[in-house]
C-alpha cells in the first residue's frame, strides 16, 4: 500500500502563527505547478532508483492521497483533475473509486457548489475544512481570510456536493486577552456534525507574527494552564459527543479516521510530492526544496528536487518508534521496548497518566499532555518535539 502527498504551497496571504513553507501570491500559478509537480511524479525525480511504474505502484498499491498546503482549495478544480489524472496514469489505476482516500485541505472561503462539485468530479472524497474557530473577532485575529458564517455554509455545499467526509482543524489555547470561549466553539464545530475534528494548541514560531507581537507585549504568551484546560475540555466534551481521539490532535467519529495521517503515525512508507514535500521509503527520509521558486527551476532543469536526505539511527529509529506509538490510541506495545520497563511507569499508572491494556501502554488525555516526559523515561533519550 502507498501514500502520496502532494504539497500545494501558495496562499492569499500568511495568517498570524503560521511558518509554513509556502508562497504569498494573488495569482496562483497553477500551471506552471502542475507542470513541475506532473514532471517530479511521471519522472520520480525524487526517487530516482524507483521507476514509476515498478510492480509495487498497481492499482491496489494506492491507498490515500493527501493535497496539504498552503492552501490546495486555491488551485483551479481543472488543474486538481489534471493532478488526479496524473496519478491514476502512472499508478495504473483504472478511475479514483472510494477505496483511495483522497483528502483536500480548504479554506472556508473557497467552497462553492461549483468548486466543490468539481473536486468530488475530480476524485475528492475527504475535506479538511481550516475552520479554526467560530468567533469572527478570533478569526481576524488569525488574519484568517473566512468569517465564521462562512464555516457552517462550506460543511453545507461539501455535503451538497456529496462529499460527506468532512473534517475541521481548530485551534485552542489562545491568548488570554482574546477572551475566546472555547467550549462554545467545540459547541458549534460538533452542530455541524464532522466526521473528524483536528485540534491544534497554539504555538509561537520565531518570525511569525505573533511571535513579535509578544517581543514587543502586545499579547500574551503561551500559557501552559490554559493549554492543559482547554485540551481536557475538549476530550471530555468530544467524547461525550460520539469522537473518540485515536490520535493526540485528532478525534474521528466510528469508521472516519484519516487512513492518510495515520499511515504516517505507523512508520509506513510515503512518498511527497511539491516544493517542501517530504519522503519516507521505510528507511531514508528525504525532503524536496522548501521554496516553490527553487523547487520549479530545479524539476524545469531535469535536477532532483531533494533537499537532502536522513537515514535514522538505531536510538532514533526506537525513539521515533516509541514517540509515534504513544501518540496514538493503540499505544506501545511493551514487549518491543529495547529496555526493561522504567520504575516510574508504575507512577505514570498511578496518577492515571496511561494505562496497561493488553500489554499495551496507552496514554489517557492527561498522558498525551506529558508524552515528552514520558518518551524520555521509557527510551532514555531526548525527544526533538
Ligand atoms: S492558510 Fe494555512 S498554510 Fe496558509 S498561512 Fe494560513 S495557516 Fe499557513
Amino acid at each position: 500500500m502507498q501514500h502520496l502527498y502532494l504539497h500545494v504551497p501558495f496562499c492569499r496571504r500568511r495568517c498570524t502563527y503560521c511558518d509554513f513553507s509556502i508562497a504569498v501570491r494573488k495569482r496562483i500559478p497553477a500551471r506552471e505547478y502542475v507542470d513541475a509537480v506532473v514532471q517530479e511524479l511521471r519522472q520520480g525525480l525524487t526517487d530516482p532508483g524507483r521507476k514509476p511504474r515498478d510492480p509495487g505502484d498497481s492499482e491496489d498499491g494506492l491507498e490515500t492521497i493527501y493535497f496539504g498546503g498552503g492552501t490546495p482549495s486555491l488551485l483551479p478544480p481543472d488543474a486538481l483533475a489534471t493532478l488526479l489524472t496524473s496519478v491514476r496514469d502512472v499508478f495504473r489505476l483504472t478511475s479514483l473509486r472510494d477505496a483511495v482516500e483522497v483528502t483536500l485541505e480548504a479554506n472556508p472561503e473557497d467552497v462553492t457548489l461549483e468548486t466543490a462539485t468539481a473536486w468530488r468530479r475530480a476524485g475528492v472524497n475527504r475535506v479538511s475544512l481550516g475552520a479554526q474557530s467560530f468567533d469572527d473577532r478570533v478569526l481576524q485575529w488569525m488574519h484568517r481570510s473566512h468569517d465564521a458564517a462562512r464555516i457552517a455554509a462550506a460543511v453545507r455545499t461539501l455535503r451538497d456536493a456529496g462529499v460527506d467526509n468532512i473534517s475541521l482543524d481548530l485551534i485552542f489555547a489562545l491568548p488570554a486577552e482574546l477572551e475566546r470561549d472555547w467550549a462554545r466553539d467545540l459547541e458549534q464545530a460538533v452542530a455541524l456534525g464532522p466526521a473528524h475534528l483536528s485540534l491544534y494548541g497554539l504555538t509561537v514560531e520565531e518570525r511569525t507574527p505573533l511571535a513579535r507581537w509578544i517581543s514587543r507585549g502586545a499579547a500574551a504568551p503561551p500559557d501552559d494552564d490554559r493549554y492543559a484546560d482547554e485540551y481536557l475540555l475538549a476530550h471530555s466534551r468530544l467524547a461525550a459527543c460520539g469522537y473518540r481521539f485515536y490520535e493526540v490532535s485528532n478525534a474521528a467519529r466510528d469508521g472516519c479516521r484519516s487512513r492518510h495521517n495515520s499511515a504516517y503515525w505507523s512508520g509506513r512508507p510515503y512518498r511527497g510530492l511539491g516544493p517542501a514535500a517530504h519522503s519516507f521509503d521505510g528507511a531514508e527520509r528525504r525532503w524536496n526544496l522548501a521554496a516553490w521558486e527553487a523547487y520549479r527551476r530545479a524539476v524545469a532543469a531535469g535536477r532532483s528536487p531533494v533537499a537532502s536526505r536522513e537515514v535514522l539511527n538505531d536510538e532514533q529509529r526506537e525513539l521515533e518508534r516509541v514517540y509515534l506509538a504513544l501518540r496514538t490510541d493503540a499505544g506501545l506495545d511493551v514487549a518491543t521496548l529495547y529496555r526493561p520497563l522504567p520504575s516510574s511507569t508504575a507512577l505514570w499508572v498511578d496518577r492515571g497518566w496511561v494505562e496497561v491494556r493488553n500489554q499495551r501502554l496507552v496514554c489517557t488525555p492527561e498522558g498525551w499532555l506529558r508524552l515528552d516526559a514520558l518518551v524520555r523515561d521509557l527510551t532514555g533519550c531526548a525527544t526533538t518535539s
